[in-house]
């Protein structure tokens, strides 16, 4: 697992300070750039505008492109951008208005509004990056959250983002936003997890929330918005699959893709792990009934999070490597796998014991 905090010797810090890390003083353009000039004894030291920032890493990574987040008071800062990773993710809120069971990251009820760190952030981002933004809930802070993605998508055309929002806050009113950020600028990732609307309600934590979702959806569609459609396959709606699969071709086929993914057993999905987790590894059938079904009719369907060898053969185009580098782990038999490289592997919170029952190196 890789730490997305590090650890500095604490500023004197009046505001939140976000700054990119530079290895040669060449790279070094804007006020935020601090320019690495001694690196010993397990320390990296930087010259932030004539101030000494010093690191303490806990590994042999190479930090050169960074961004870095630090808050008043802390003794460490939040790596908010890897620049040799694909997966750099803002967390820009814990708060929510659902209550998954299979959450990851439950939510809370404070919230702190880092909004313009995350802005600057973005645009010190490496040429072409993809930014996921995730929560709780991004959208319950929707004037904000559309202040910065206008803002970096007019001074970085190259930088795209990856929302994961739960879809039941979006107005008419809101596409004038959308098609002025740009509709391929953002790709928005939105959890449906069944046909049946009591089944999603009870799964959301939420009376009502299928109703207001298909209103959301309703206007990312008529916004001409890219859309991935994510449904943890789970015990509660592994059985509705197919039903699932019909409901997303006869009413929501504008969506880009349809993602079937995998639990993570953190947070509530470990809470409710014995009774929410499904063994695909052991039934793959209504799993491939759903693709098929999908794949017939002209839906791009995708598996996120399978570990490959929980997927029968035929189907394993359909699972490429998802889950993040820094929350990514193999197991001991995976050293003897010739589709290790191409397989997303687990989870660094899957516990064996409890999980997959008939894996093993392909
Ligand atoms: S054995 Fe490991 S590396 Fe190979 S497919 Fe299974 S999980 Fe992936």
């Amino acid at each position: 697992m890789i730490n997305l905090r590090i650890e500095i010797d604490q500023l004197p810090l009046a505001e939140p300070l976000v700054v990119r890390l530079c290895h040669s003083a060449t790279s070094a353009t804007t006020e935020n750039d601090a320019v690495l000039i001694d690196r010993s004894n397990g320390r990296l030291e930087y010259d932030l505008n004539g101030f000494s920032l010093v690191l303490h890493p806990e590994g042999g990574e190479d930090y050169d492109g960074d961004v870095i987040l630090a808050l008043p008071g802390q003794a460490s800062a939040h790596r908010l951008i890897r620049a040799s990773s694909q997966h750099n993710t803002f967390l820009v809120t814990e708060q929510c208005d659902q209550l998954c069971v299979m959450c990851s990251q439950p939510p809370k009820k404070q919230h702190t509004d880092l909004f313009s760190q995350f802005a600057e952030a973005a645009l010190l981002s490496p040429k072409g990056v993809v930014i996921g933004i995730s929560g709780g809930e991004p959208l319950l802070h929707k004037s904000r959250l559309f202040d910065m993605l206008r803002a970096v998508s007019q001074a970085r055309p190259d930088v795209t983002f990856h929302v994961l929002t739960n879809g039941q806050h979006f107005q008419p009113s809101d596409v004038e936003a959308m098609l002025e950020i740009g509709t391929q600028r953002v790709l928005w990732g939105v959890p449906l997890y069944s046909a049946d609307e009591a089944t999603h309600d009870k799964i959301v934590g939420k009376s009502g929330a299928f109703r207001q979702l298909a209103k959301g959806l309703g206007v990312l569609m008529s916004g001409g918005a890219s859309v991935e459609l994510r449904t943890v396959v789970m015990r509660q709606n592994v059985a509705g699959l197919a039903d699932l699969a019909d409901f997303v071709f006869t009413r929501l086929n504008f969506a880009h893709v349809w993602a079937l993914m995998q639990m993570e057993r953190i947070g509530y999905g470990r809470m409710n792990w014995q009774k929410s987790f499904y063994d695909s590894s052991a039934d793959f059938a209504p799993i491939a009934s759903a693709i098929d079904l999908s794949v017939a009719r002209g839906i791009d369907v995708s598996l996120y999070n399978f570990p490959l060898c929980s997927v029968p053969a035929a189907y394993r185009s359909y699972a490429p490597s998802t889950i993040s580098d820094w929350k990514r782990k193999y197991l001991d038999f995976c050293s003897q796998c010739d589709r290790r490289a191409a397989c997303g592997g687990f989870f660094e919170w899957y516990s064996h014991n409890e999980g997959f029952s008939a894996l093993g190196p392909i």
